[in-house]
């Protein structure tokens, strides 16, 4: 073991959970601040007129939004939305009925809008949260403003492409009158106008369209490095006010953003194991920390595959997932890193896994719901079974087996495993258990802090081996085998 992968799990101490980014909040604040104004423009112009709504999603950022930004460029005033959709803070998951969002990932969302308010009013917005389904919401707040347009982040996936027609649907429905009650006159229904976002490279800069997207990543990953590249960071302008100046007292006000208790989740605060800090600024503090305040960046590859303690990986992926994080500005920080420190095999393979990141967005546009069914997209037939009580063993970490079950309680308690744990508890639910992969897949959706859907089906299908193309060896054995180390979590 490395000097740098040794260090990694030394702060990580029994009886106190290491909070991720471990930065004080005025370092933060500073960190944050200083990004801000390395991404603003002075010189930038708006030229739209009347009122456009920004419908956040999974892009809870102001830093490299650019759905927030065209829709402060094509209008007057903007009004930031986020609906508490009760089917995601409160469903239940497809097949198998577990909570879709779990209480530790819910707080970390919760974090992420109080963030996103708060430098949303830095900017001279704020945002209007609402409980309820974005179809119904969006079109009533829409009419009340007189919004020509709604922007949002574009999705891939069944249940966001769903939720994205209903609102389209929902907005042809209104009809927005304009002027005063002599002389009105009717204006074309607001349009939703939806912005890739969620990517490193932008799906209109790849070397195929995404159906004929390559089935192996080194292809895809060597195309798109040789033939693309990362646009840059949207800029901002010092202000994106103001927002509408009527409308907003008829649907009353900004709304508050929603606590555990009100969702009707509760979390028991784990002293182990890692505490992630929700929020655009807990984000841009975390790659402050990893890249510039500890230099782990330079040694990434050495350390990515530990399991223990925040260092031996960025640990970026929920920042990622609730869109708090841009994969751009991730780009801009190492390419600026290799500028001035140093350029290495570790400060690539951060983009290297970035890659995969894309690749999976990607396929899930171009595979569609065949990801979340049994057989995968190639539709591979295998017996799988869902003993309830197997899956139980393994679900609350009491298989026996110390390196499954520490890493099983470690998601259950602080919502993130590595990415090895994660590779090793797959392949023991599927390959030793013979379990049904997708019960697998849906207690992650429950649990991950970082669960997105294209990432955690992409990987499951892939540890389920339906990609003929890779044959997954059954790695829990040869874990178990490596495994000296025992996790705090066991
Ligand atoms: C069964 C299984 C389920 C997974 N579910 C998810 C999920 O729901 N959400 C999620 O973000 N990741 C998922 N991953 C991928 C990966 O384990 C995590 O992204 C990674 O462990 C997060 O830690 P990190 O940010 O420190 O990663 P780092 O090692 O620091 O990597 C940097 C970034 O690259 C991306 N990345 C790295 N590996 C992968 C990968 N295999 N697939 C996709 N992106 C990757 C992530 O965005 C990550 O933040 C899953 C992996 C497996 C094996």
């Amino acid at each position: 073991m490395s000097a740098a992968a040794s260090s990694s799990s030394s702060r990580q101490v029994r009886g106190a959970a290491v909070p991720v980014p471990s930065l004080s909040a005025d370092e933060t604040g500073a960190v944050a601040d200083e990004a801000f104004q390395r991404h603003t423009s002075p010189s930038l112009r708006r030229g739209g007129a009347g009122v456009a709504v920004v419908w956040f999603r999974n892009d809870l950022r102001v830093l490299d939004n650019e759905a927030l930004v065209r829709a402060w460029a094509a209008s007057e005033a903007v009004l930031p939305v986020f609906c508490v959709d009760p089917r995601v803070f409160q469903g239940s998951t497809h097949y198998f009925g577990f909570p879709k969002t779990g209480a530790l990932r819910a707080q970390f969302l919760i974090e992420c809008l109080g963030d996103l308010k708060y430098n949303l009013k830095k900017k001279g917005l704020d945002l209007l949260v609402r409980t309820g389904k974005p179809e119904e919401i969006l079109p009533s707040i829409a009419k009340a403003v007189s919004a020509h347009t709604v922007y949002a982040q574009k999705e891939t996936c069944s249940e966001e492409l769903l939720v994205e027609c209903l609102v389209s649907k929902g907005l042809e429905q209104i009809q927005i009158t304009q002027g005063g009650t002599s002389g009105q006159k009717k204006s074309p229904n607001p349009k939703l106008q939806l912005i890739w976002g969620a990517t490193m490279y932008h799906i209109d800069d790849l070397p195929f369209t995404v159906n004929n997207l390559p089935d192996v990543y080194t292809q895809f990953r060597k195309a798109v490095e040789s033939k693309s590249s990362v646009r840059n960071c949207s800029k901002l302008p010092p202000s994106l006010g103001p927002p509408p100046s009527s409308g907003l007292d008829e649907i009353g006000g900004w709304g508050a953003i929603p606590t555990l208790e009100s969702l009707g989740l509760s979390v028991t605060k784990s002293e182990k194991g890692m505490h992630f800090k929700g929020g655009e600024n807990a984000a841009l503090g975390r790659i402050h920390e990893y890249f510039w305040k500890t230099d782990q960046l330079k040694v990434y590859k050495e350390t990515r595959n530990g399991m223990l303690g925040p260092d031996y990986s960025t640990k970026f992926s929920p920042w990622l997932a609730s869109g708090s994080l841009s994969p751009r500005y991730i780009f801009e920080e190492v390419k600026r890193y290799e500028k001035q420190r140093v350029a290495n095999d570790s400060t690539y393979w951060v983009l290297f896994e970035l890659i995969w990141r894309d690749y999976f967005r990607f396929l899930s546009a171009k595979y569609g719901n065949s990801i979340f069914h049994l057989g995968g997209p190639r539709k591979v037939v295998s017996k799988w079974s869902q003993d309830q009580a197997l899956f139980e063993s393994w679900r609350d970490g009491r298989t026996g087996y110390p390196l499954i079950d520490a890493n099983m309680r470690e998601l259950s308690a602080t919502g993130f495993i590595s990415n090895r744990g994660r590779q090793i508890v797959c392949s023991f639910l599927v390959r030793d258990m013979g379990i049904d992969w997708r019960m697998g897949a849906e207690w992650f959706e429950t649990c991950l802090l970082d669960y997105d859907p294209s990432s955690n089906y992409g990987n499951w299908t892939y540890g389920a081996g339906w990609s003929s193309l890779l044959q997954v060896p059954n790695i829990t054995k040869i874990w178990i085998e490596q495994y000296k180390q025992r996790n705090i979590f066991y």
